[in-house]
Order: structure tokens, then C-alpha cells, then sequence
């Protein structure tokens, strides 16, 4: 099940906002909700979420892939595999400034529309060839180990 890094555990019981690393291993054609038809590229793609009543609720939703589909990022998690969880606690910086974030990394394509239905932004989607390096991003923003969140803590 692997350790539990330092304070995963109360994060998950707080709100906050998620980084959710989606790795797709073929170019996918997918149907979007109101978006319609959206092709993906072969690569990695980074959706930036916030869950106001606690991230783990949130997590565990996006690591059970029979649920409905309700989110726009249901229907490429539903295609692709979850690389890796990141979150953070709090208001800060919030899904919008990491959606910005990503979007400014190297190499990064935004999807447009994708996941901001109920903002402002351009996109909550970022795509990349290449795994993309998100550590820096917030300072506060920590890794979950996939296998931990799995074994029953989210
Ligand atoms: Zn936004």
C-alpha cells in the first residue's frame, strides 16, 4: 500500500483544489458532453479540479471508473488511465490559477472549454507529448501515491 507521505491523510479531509494526470496511449476521439467531439492526442493530459467539500470524496470519485459519467474529465478518465493525484488544501491557489499553471509549462496544449464550464478560463485540460512536471508548480501541492489513495484512505 506504500507510506502515507506527511499530512495526506488530514488533506484529504479538507476542501481544496487537485491536479488529476491522465495518460491516454492511443489518439482518442471522444464524445465531450456540450463540447461535442474532441480528438486527444497520445500523451499525457492534466485536468486541474477543486472539491469544496473534501478532496477525497472528489479523488475517490475519479479513481472508481464505473461511475456516470458527470464531469467532462469523467469521459477521458473513463478512456485514458490515472497517472497521478496531486493536491493542496485550501482556497490557494484554487483550480483556476493551477489550470493557468499548467497551461504555461513547456510543451502543454490546452483543451478549450474543457472543465470550465463554470469559470472564466480558457480550459481545465492540458495535454503534453511528454509527462509533464507539475512538483513546482504550488508549493504546497503534494503528490498522493496512487497505490496509498487506493487502499482505502481516499
Ligand atoms: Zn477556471
Amino acid at each position: 500500500m506504500g507510506p502515507e507521505p506527511r499530512g495526506a491523510t488530514a488533506l484529504l479531509a479538507r476542501p481544496g483544489s487537485y491536479l488529476l494526470v491522465i495518460r491516454t496511449r492511443v489518439r482518442l476521439d471522444l464524445a465531450v458532453g456540450r463540447l461535442g467531439q474532441r480528438t486527444f492526442a497520445r500523451g499525457w493530459h492534466v485536468y486541474a479540479g477543486s472539491a469544496r467539500r473534501g478532496l477525497g470524496t472528489r479523488l475517490r470519485h475519479h479513481l472508481d471508473p464505473v461511475r456516470p459519467v458527470h464531469w467532462h474529465i469523467d469521459v477521458l478518465r473513463q478512456a485514458g488511465e490515472i497517472a497521478q493525484i496531486w493536491a493542496v488544501a485550501g482556497a490557494e491557489p484554487g483550480e483556476c490559477a493551477l489550470a493557468r499553471a499548467v497551461a504555461a509549462l513547456p510543451g502543454a496544449t490546452l483543451a478549450r472549454g474543457f472543465g470550465s464550464s463554470d469559470c472564466r478560463c480558457p480550459g481545465h485540460l492540458v495535454s503534453f507529448r511528454r509527462r509533464p512536471t507539475l512538483g513546482g508548480l504550488s508549493p504546497d501541492l503534494l503528490r498522493l501515491p496512487l497505490p496509498w489513495l487506493v487502499g482505502g484512505h481516499a
